[in-house]
This record gives structure tokens, sequence and C-alpha cells, in this order.
């Protein structure tokens, strides 16, 4: 590959990064894209940086044969899955990693179950789903190369989110958009008209946010279709995914609408239930903020999904414990440069 042509693919990692972002298939810095460069290397995003941030530069260049890197910022730490698409697919030049709303919900449960067409089936490459590692772990490698290892060229990661391995970066995306599609018309929980938020509930919705801002004035409503069904159930909602373990916790509960329950509960967390009205969500700075909206979102449609199902699915409270103290150091190391 010639230098120009490197320069040409560094290019289109990066606009690539940016349009899932655009697009709500990832959040913050999770995710991760790679291309093919020759048969020994493939050029993948930084891990921790934003995609907005993100320059041609600072990808790294990985070689999986010795794990070298060039480059200034290490691999994403999920390089083990990119690796393991271009170890098995010849024919696969382009990688992307997502953690897309309803595939993820999908991956949680049911994904075996789902409606899909064989010109769908065919479209995506396969479809299979991988059982579930830590992630960055070598646990979540092998299942990830197991899954590929069957020909499926599109992989729902179990409680995480998804893999697409294709020909070229068009082929990678569209594979994306159209699985999000099928999850989301297999999705349990989103029959059913939901009825538009009155005055009322904006007033009330308003009058909450202005107490909470005193304190947290990053503070912010999330009030999509999920976090207010889920709203209405009153309950605790227990992680099922490994982004918001890693960014919220273990839980989120619900609270009533005074206020005060809603300024007690953000003392001790970043994301709360408000009984009918959605979620309020405060993170360290807005874009902190707006990737807790999606997740809190996500997290919702994954919790509604499973109960519609009659199901209970969570990770299990060690793991969620050990993201969540790496994510929370990860974080202020970076906050302290
Ligand atoms: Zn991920």
């Amino acid at each position: 590959m010639s230098a120009s042509d490197e320069k040409e693919l560094r290019k289109l990692v990066v606009e690539t990064g940016r349009e899932l972002l655009r697009d709500g298939l990832v959040a913050r810095t999770w995710g991760n894209v790679s291309a093919r460069v020759d048969k020994d290397h493939f050029l993948i995003t930084p891990s921790g940086l934003s995609y907005l941030q993100t320059k041609e530069e600072d990808l790294a260049l990985y070689q999986p044969s010795d794990k070298s890197y060039q480059g200034p910022r290490k691999p994403s730490s999920e390089k083990g899955i990119h690796a393991a698409a271009y170890e098995i697919f010849e024919d696969v030049n382009f990688v992307i990693h997502t953690h897309q709303t309803f595939a993820s919900a999908q991956g949680v449960w049911g994904w075996d179950q789902m409606d899909i067409s064989e010109e769908e089936q065919k479209k995506l490459g396969g479809l299979c789903a991988a059982e579930y590692g830590l992630p960055g772990t070598c646990t979540l490698k092998k299942a990830v190369t197991a899954a590929f290892a069957t020909g499926a060229h599109t992989v729902l990661m179990k409680h995480h989110g998804a893999v697409i391995a294709a020909a070229s970066k068009e082929e990678a995306f569209e594979r994306a958009v159209l699985l999000e599609e099928i999850c989301k018309r297999n999705i349990c929980g989103f029959e059913g008209e939901l009825e538009e938020a009155g005055d009322d509930l904006t007033e009330k919705q308003v009058k909450i946010l202005d107490v909470v801002k005193k304190k947290y004035p990053l503070a912010q409503w999330t009030d999509g279709e999920a976090s207010r069904r889920w709203s209405l159930e009153n309950k605790v909602l227990t992680a099922q995914l490994d982004d918001m373990a890693q960014m919220i916790g273990k839980t989120i509960d619900t609270t009533g609408v005074d206020p005060e329950e809603v300024l007690q509960a953000l003392s001790e967390t970043n994301s709360v239930f408000v009984n009918g009205l959605g979620a309020v969500v405060c993170g360290n700075d807005e874009e902190d903020t707006d990737a807790l909206k999606i997740l809190v979102e996500k997290a919702a449609t994954c919790a509604l999904h499973t109960m519609n199902c009659g199901v209970k699915k969570k990770l299990g409270a060690f793991d969620c414990f050990l993201m969540h103290l790496i994510y929370q150091k990860k974080y202020s190391a970076k906050k302290n440069g």
C-alpha cells in the first residue's frame, strides 16, 4: 500500500468514527473502527480518545502477530476482536465495533428468535452472537473469534454491543444500520402509542430541574420513549450492559417527583429515573451528560425488552463493581492530565 493510500484510509477511519457518533451507534469513546492496511497490519482508533478529537495521525498501526503498534497513542483495548475478523476473513477490509441500542438489547436476550428474512441475513453476511466476556479480555476475544468462525460477519456481543466485519466501509455501515432496524422491530415493549407529554408534565419537569440545577448545574432530563416508559414501572434498573456498569454503576433507582428526592439520589449517582417523567442525568461535563442520556435510554430499552419477554438478565455484581471502578480511575486520571 502506498503512503497516499494509507493516508486515505486514515481519513476514512476517522470519518467513520464521527459518523458512528453522529448516528448514535456509539457514545463517548466507546466502540472503535479499523481498516486493513496489508496482510500483517491494520489501522485502528486509539484507546480513550473521543471521535471528535481523533485526528488521522492519532490512529495506531497495529500488527497482531507480535502485538506491536506504531503511532503516538495506544490502540483501542478491543483490538483483539478486530484482529480476529481480519485473521478469519481474507476478504474483510473494514471492521466496526458499535454500542448501538437495539442490537445491544437483542444481544441481551432473544437474538436467536428474531424475525429476520433470508435476504437480511445475507446482507448482514450472517448473524451470530458471542458469549460474554469483560471488555478488553482474552475471554471476550475468544468468544468473538468463535462467533466469526461460524462464518457470520455480524456478531452481537452479549451484554456489550456489536462487531461488524465487511469488505468496505460502506458495507460495514450498511450492516450496522440494517442490524439496528431488524433488532428494533423485534424488541418487545414498544408496542402501542406512548402518550404525548402534556403541559402539565413539562411543568413538573421544569420545576424539578430548576431545583436540581441549583446544586447540579449540568443536570438534564432525558425523556425519550424508553426512559419514560421505564420510569412508570417504579423499579430499580439493574445493569445489563457493560457501558452502563462502567459509567453509571450496577443500578439506577426510580424516585418520586419530589425534587428533594431527586437531589438526594443525585448525591450518590449520576442518573436517576423519576416516576413517570423519564430520568435526570448529570455528568462531569456536557459531553459526559450527553453520553449518560444515551446510556440511560439504552438501559431502559434493554430493561423493558427483557421485562416484557418475562426474563431476568443482569451482569454479575462483582463485574459491575470492577468495571465502574476501572472507569472512574481512568476518568480521573485523564482529568488530572
Ligand atoms: Zn465496546
